[in-house]
């Protein structure tokens, strides 16, 4: 980790400006880090979370640094949700666009120097006309978002982001800010060296999202535990599904039977809808999104109360992405996974139609998941161990640390149950396998002549129903693995489980466990709902936000709302000590907030 020496007097006028601007209090996290290197002319990588507020390390400088400031993002849509956030809090920007139809006019503030930040796709980089462009006024800073498209190690290469260096090398004397939440160790040197950041350049904050609150559970009853989430946290949220047939179905029940506005994301809808959809999620505060992971790159919607697997992601790593984009404002928000054994069996059986060369990688990453998913303990720990951290051994926000659950030693039933898969010739599933070892001789059983086996009836009826958990552990560590006809076939420690070298721990399930979670419920939805000022004020800034065409959050967070609720500033500045409302917002809507205020 970094750490600045800090020039005093910068940081202190620094804070100065993020408070007229921005409304906030004082840096959070590594903030002031970053801004101090940008304000000292020094090249940087910072390394940040998702909402830890990477945006801000460069747009606060580039209002208080001459000249313009470039900012390279790879998404159009990103973009111009930045450029409305920026906007709002009133500084000088403008995007450079496909879809812009203002080019001239950006064009001629540029060089008249009239802008404080200049959004551009990467693209645009290696054009020569845009190096001429840039030469034609004062440059502040290259800011490169998403940096780990830079580099082929990262998750998101883009060869355009290769382009980047020559253009930025042309412009010696401009430092260099690269942005990224997610970048291994081996990613973070190649971005280093990609962008020509010096090797002590690198700024690291935690990978911790404090307020996101992680529970991995069996999935049961089909669709049923995503309803009682639904039903649980009224604000917007993401369910993730694996195939865009899944997401259809998911869609269509879970508005049937929770009352909730569901709408479906996937690639193959028509282009339309999908905007259409994207846009009502975006501009809603109760909206319900179902959708395949290629939703949420490019969306920075900061009120997500939850995220919802309805089966499991592809990593450690793809689920923290995807968690990621629930709660960016620091309020609670959920993250919830529903899982079967089934999804590892598939996944495993897709990890052999890979190129071997890929295969012991993808396993690795495969086996970290069911790790996750299986951990006893602190779920909050297992991740960010895996990101190289050394974290407390419980967070006080995880389902294991909430309620931890009980654990059984199941080698000898392991033992018994995986003989019995190998005795039957590894062709049948749980339900024949459980028959036999708890010497239930049905037809089926007396037919194959497995009731004269020495595994009939081996396993005592109070053991059965450990059977079940057991073989989805035993599934998602790849020790069983079904074949196509749904037969238990042994496979990785198999052996070692058999001969005794290997234990076999299991998490049990908990009994009734929606009970237990819908007693802590409200502390998920922070927000005064039914409190008439809360929601006077909430329409009062739905209706600016439709005049303004902007979604609600960029009026104000949800957290300024209930500051303003429970405060009841009667003034213009009682209304500005509150933190994240700025200057410019306070001229734009200060007035109307007050009347509502005095109103209601
Ligand atoms: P990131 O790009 O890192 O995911 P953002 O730049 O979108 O994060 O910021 C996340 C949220 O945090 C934004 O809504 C932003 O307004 C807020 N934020 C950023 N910095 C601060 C701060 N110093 N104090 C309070 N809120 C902040
Ligand atoms: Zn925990």
């Amino acid at each position: 980790m970094t750490s600045t020496a800090l020039a005093p007097e910068p940081l202190a006028a620094a804070r100065a400006e993020l408070r007229r601007l921005f409304g906030f209090a004082d840096f959070r996290g590594v903030q002031a880090d970053v801004v101090a290197r940008v304000l000292g002319g020094q090249s940087t990588l910072a390394v940040m979370p998702t909402g830890a507020g990477k945006s801000l390390t460069y747009q606060l400088p580039a209002t208080m640094l001459a000249g313009c400031c470039v900012v390279i993002s790879p998404l159009i849509a990103l973009m111009h949700d930045q450029l409305r956030s920026a906007r709002a809090n009133g500084i000088r920007a403008a995007t450079l666009t496909s879809v812009d139809a203002d080019w001239r006019e950006t064009m001629r503030a540029f060089e008249e120097g009239a802008l404080d930040l200049l959004y551009v796709a990467p693209e645009r980089a290696s054009q020569p006309g845009f190096r001429d462009l840039l030469g034609r006024a004062a440059l502040s800073l290259f800011a490169v978002d998403e940096a780990h498209c830079v580099s082929e190690w990262g998750h998101d290469f883009r060869p355009d982001y290769r382009q980047l260096r020559p253009l930025m090398d042309a412009f010696p004397q401009v430092p260099r800010l690269a942005l990224t939440a997610t970048a291994d160790e081996h990613t973070r040197q190649d971005i280093l060296t990609q962008l020509g950041i010096p090797a002590d350049g690198m700024v690291l904050a935690g990978f911790d999202r404090p307020n996101i609150r992680y529970a991995i559970r069996p999935r049961q009853h089909g669709p049923k535990q995503l309803a009682d989430l639904l039903a649980e946290v009224p604000g917007p949220g993401i369910v993730y599904a694996p195939t865009r047939k899944k997401v259809e179905q998911l869609a269509e029940t879970l508005a049937a039977t929770t009352g909730r506005r569901v709408l479906p994301y996937h690639a193959g809808l028509d282009p339309q809808t999908r905007g259409d959809n994207q846009s009502a999620f975006v501009a809603s505060e109760d909206m319900v999104i179902v959708a395949t992971v290629a939703f949420g790159m490019g969306i920075d919607k900061p009120d997500v109360r939850f995220v919802a697997h309805a089966g499991i992601p592809k990593s450690i790593e793809g689920y923290y992405q995807e968690t990621g984009r629930a709660g960016r404002d620091g309020d609670p928000a959920q993250a919830v996974m529903f899982w079967g054994a089934g999804d590892f069996a598939t996944a495993r059986q897709r990890l052999a139609e890979l190129d071997p060369a890929r295969q012991a990688g993808e396993r690795a990453r495969l086996d970290a998941l069911a790790g996750l998913v299986e951990a006893p303990g602190c779920r909050r720990a297992v991740l960010l161990r895996h990101f190289g951290e050394e974290p407390p051994a419980t967070c006080g926000n995880c389902d294991n640390c909430l309620s931890p659950p009980k654990t059984a030693d199941a080698s000898e039933l392991a033992q018994k149950l995986l003989s019995a898969a190998y005795r039957t010739g590894q062709s049948y599933g749980l339900t024949h396998l459980a028959k036999v070892l708890t010497g239930e001789a049905d037809e089926r059983v007396r037919q194959r002549g497995h009731d004269a086996l020495s595994v009939f009836g081996i396993v005592p009826a109070e053991d059965a129903p450990l059977l079940k958990p057991l073989v989805r552990a035993l599934q998602a560590q790849g020790v069983l693995v079904a074949n196509a006809h749904g037969g238990l076939e042994l496979g990785g420690d198999a052996r070692a489980i058999l001969k005794g070298e290997r234990a076999v721990e299991i998490v049990l399930p908990p009994p009734r466990e929606r009970r237990a979670r819908r007693g802590r419920g409200g502390d998920s939805t922070p927000n005064p709902v039914g409190d008439p000022l809360f929601d006077a004020l909430r329409a009062l800034r739905r209706d600016l936000a439709a005049d303004a065409g902007v979604p609600p959050y960029v009026i104000f967070h949800d957290a300024v709302l209930r500051a303003m609720a429970a405060e009841r500033p009667a003034s213009l500045a009682a209304l500005a000590a509150i933190p994240g409302v700025g200057e410019k917002k306070l001229d734009a809507f200060g007035a109307a907030f007050l009347k509502a205020i005095r109103e209601n």
